[in-house]
Formats: C-alpha cells, sequence, structure tokens
C-alpha cells in the first residue's frame, strides 16, 4: 500500500480532553475518528488492525466448536420485557418507537435473541450441547463515554452463547473458552488475568472477567502472587488474603477486555426454552455466554504496547508487517530502488506500507514511530545499495543487503 494514497493524516495535537494514550494514538495516527460523543469511524488504517483481530477471534471461536451467526440489532420490547430487562438493564438501552407506535431497541447483548432461537431448535439433551457466536455492533446508552475505544456507545463484540443439559457440562466448556481466551489474547500480544467478577445485570450463577494489568485501566483486582487466584474488587471487597492459599493479595489495576457469565437457567426459566431430559422431564436450557469487545481490545493493545513516540503493533495485529520509507525519492536512482524493495516484499506476500509521500526525513520517521509498525525499513541516498533495518521495539539500525533482507523478513513472517 501506497502511503500517498491514504485517506487519514497523521496529526501533531493530541485531541482535547484525551487522557488515554490510546485514544491520542489512535487519533493521531490515524487509525480513527469520532462523529460524536462515543460513537467512532475506524478509518481505513484502524479498520486493517480491527479486521487481524476479528480473524483471530473468529479462528479460536471456531476452534472450540462455535458456529458463527448473526443476529439483529434492531429487537422488539417483547423479549427485554419476556427477561425483565426492559427497564433493568445497565448501561440501558437505545429505545425508540417506529412509524406503527412499536417499541424497538438497539441490542447491548444478545441472550435475550438466541434464548429464542436456541429454545425454538433444542427439544431433547439429544440435541445438545450447542455453540454459537457471532461478531455484531453493539449499543449502549453510557452515561459518560470516555478514553477513545474503551468506553463507547457503538461497538462491535464478539458474543459467544453456549447450551447445555447439564451444569456440568457448561462447566466444562466454560473452562474450554476461558483457555481459548487466554489464547487469543496472547496472539493479540496481551497477557490477560482471568478474575471473579460481579455478573450485573447479565445475571447467572457465577461470572469471570479478564483483565490486562495496565495503570490506566479503570478496574480494580486483587490478585495473589503466590497461586495467581484473582478477584474484581467489585466481588472481593476489601479481601487481604487469597482464599485459597491464604498469601496476602496484591492490589492492581486493570482494563476489563472480556467477560464470562455462566447464565445458567436464568433466561431459559424465563423464556420458557425447555428440553426433554433422558428421563422425559421438561427442564429449561443450561446457558453459558462469552463476550469480548473487538475495539476495546484494540485500545488496550496500545495501552500496554507504546512509548512516548508512539504505537509499537504486536506482529500478529500490525495495520502492517513492515513499513518502507522512501527518503530523497527526488533521486531516480534511489526511488527506483525503493520501488524494486517494495514490489519484491510484496510478491512474498509481505504486507508492505511504503512512505512514497513528497516529506522530509523528520516527518516519515515522526509518523513510522507514531504508526508503529513493527519493522521499519529506510532506502535513501545514504543507504546506497543496502536497506537500513529497524525493529519498532528495539530501536536498533542495521544495514543488510537486499538478500539478507529477504531472508530476515522470510523467517520472521
Ligand atoms: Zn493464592
Amino acid at each position: 500500500m501506497l502511503q500517498s494514497n491514504f485517506l487519514s493524516k497523521t496529526l501533531r495535537k493530541n485531541p482535547k480532553d484525551s487522557v488515554a494514550i490510546s485514544h491520542q494514538f489512535l487519533v493521531r495516527g490515524g487509525y480513527i475518528q469520532q462523529l460524536t460523543s462515543g460513537i467512532w469511524s475506524l478509518l481505513p488504517l484502524g479498520f486493517r488492525v480491527y479486521q487481524k483481530i476479528e480473524n483471530i477471534i473468529r479462528e479460536e471461536m471456531t476452534a472450540v466448536g462455535g458456529e458463527e451467526l448473526r443476529m439483529p440489532a434492531l429487537q422488539p420490547k417483547e423479549i427485554w420485557t419476556a427477561s425483565g430487562r426492559w427497564n433493568s438493564i445497565d448501561p440501558p438501552l437505545f429505545k425508540f418507537k417506529d412509524r406503527h407506535k412499536k417499541e424497538l431497541a438497539l441490542g447491548s447483548t444478545h441472550e435475550e435473541v438466541i434464548t429464542k432461537i436456541a429454545g425454538s431448535f433444542i427439544d431433547s439433551y439429544k440435541d445438545l450441547p450447542k455453540y454459537v457466536f457471532q461478531i455484531q455492533n453493539k449499543f449502549r446508552n453510557e452515561l459518560r463515554p470516555t478514553a477513545g475505544l474503551l468506553r463507547t456507545r457503538e461497538f462491535v463484540m464478539k458474543d459467544m452463547y453456549s447450551f447445555h443439559a447439564t451444569n456440568q457440562d457448561l462447566d466444562a466448556y466454560y473452562l474450554k473458552v476461558a483457555q481459548s481466551y487466554k489464547k487469543l489474547y496472547s496472539r493479540c500480544g496481551l497477557e490477560a488475568m482471568m478474575v471473579n467478577a460481579s455478573s450485573g445485570t447479565i445475571g447467572g450463577d457465577s461470572s469471570n472477567e479478564f483483565i490486562v494489568a495496565a495503570d490506566s485501566g479503570e478496574d480494580n483486582i486483587f490478585l495473589c502472587p503466590d497461586c495467581g487466584w484473582a478477584t474484581n474488587s467489585e466481588v472481593g471487597g476489601s479481601l487481604s488474603v487469597c482464599p485459597q492459599c491464604q498469601a496476602k493479595l496484591i492490589a492492581k489495576k486493570g482494563i476489563e477486555v472480556g467477560h464470562i457469565f455462566k447464565l445458567g437457567d436464568t433466561y431459559s426459566q424465563k423464556m420458557k426454552a425447555l428440553f426433554m431430559d433422558e428421563r422425559g422431564n421438561k427442564k429449561p436450557i443450561i446457558a453459558g455466554c462469552y463476550g469480548i469487545g473487538l475495539e476495546r481490545l484494540m485500545a488496550t493493545v496500545i495501552e500496554v504496547n507504546h512509548d512516548s513516540k508512539g504505537i509499537i503493533w504486536p506482529q500478529e495485529i500490525a495495520p502492517f508487517q513492515v513499513h518502507l520509507l522512501g527518503l530523497d525519492l527526488e533521486d531516480e536512482k534511489v526511488l527506483s530502488r525503493a520501488q524494486e524493495i517494495y514490489q519484491k516484499l510484496k510478491s512474498i506476500n509481505i504486507e508492505v506500507l511504503f512512505d512514497d509521500r513528497k516529506e522530509t526525513a523528520g516527518v516519515k520517521f515522526k509518523d513510522a514511530d507514531l504508526i508503529g509498525i513493527p519493522w521499519r525499513l529506510v532506502v535513501s541516498k545514504k543507504t546506497g545499495d543496502k536497506i537500513e533495518v529497524k525493529e519498532r521495539r528495539e530501536g536498533k539500525e542495521e544495514l543488510f543487503t537486499e538478500n539478507q533482507l529477504l531472508d530476515k523478513v522470510k523467517a520472521i513472517f
């Protein structure tokens, strides 16, 4: 991709009233733009990162047996009345009336819709278990949308739902999903802790959050340094010792990047989603649900992967793998050399962003640091036949011949 073709531009000034570093770098890097409070566009550069995260999540959910589906964002009042959440869910729903004066809401979650669907197809214990997920826009009527992509009113969520005949079967699958969550966070360059959490207005028997330790986080957790047990302070209260091993707990700040729930029969009971067990008795279906907000995950990666100059993307979700800066491009020889390297890298399927703009070296270096692509290459008068290679994270520059570069690139990607 040629940087001269970009729709967005980098900005030198932080957005007004911005506190979160991810908010500042995403806006300044040309990744996102605010439409109105808590509502954001993902610009082409931001959408590339988003799509990589989406694909990782899709792969991991498919690996634990999830079937992908798509449910509507527009939902009728009736199903929310049936679950008892029309007025109680927090944050509240966006509600409105259609032209026939029928009340609707924009879905902030899909327990009601999926319970209705599952109840219509699942008749017997022989139909269980079942696992489905979607990756879809959600809407929350937040009091104070803040911090760029960390707290928004419209966002994309991966929500998975599982249906079981017994609590034991739910417990086993719940652990499996928890393991797959750890794997997908790690692929995104994050280390997430699983902590006991409050189930809020989703309800159910118990729930766990996945928290990434970050000083900028809004969640307070207590963590056991010995056995790894952890809890959100919302449920842990003022605990000081670990309930599992009695070690002294450490307080940490973090960002919630996922929340999973053992719903049990909370929704199937209210919405009469029943199945016939082995003895021929009608019982409510046992369910679990498993959420991840995608834009928040993207912002969290930046909260823990940056320096004072900009973002440092982990390899697997970087918008491009390599950032090629062409300097002195008014020189025909340098220009054709840079174009040759660009074509060669593309021919071996490396995702290259080629900075071919008519800008100074200073501007190009600054923008490269801000945008944060893991590998930076420079072709200029000074580098001659060679290519300067620098890893964004390390900051050490090396001169490579073309063959050395191609070998290196093949080894990394
Ligand atoms: Zn412990």
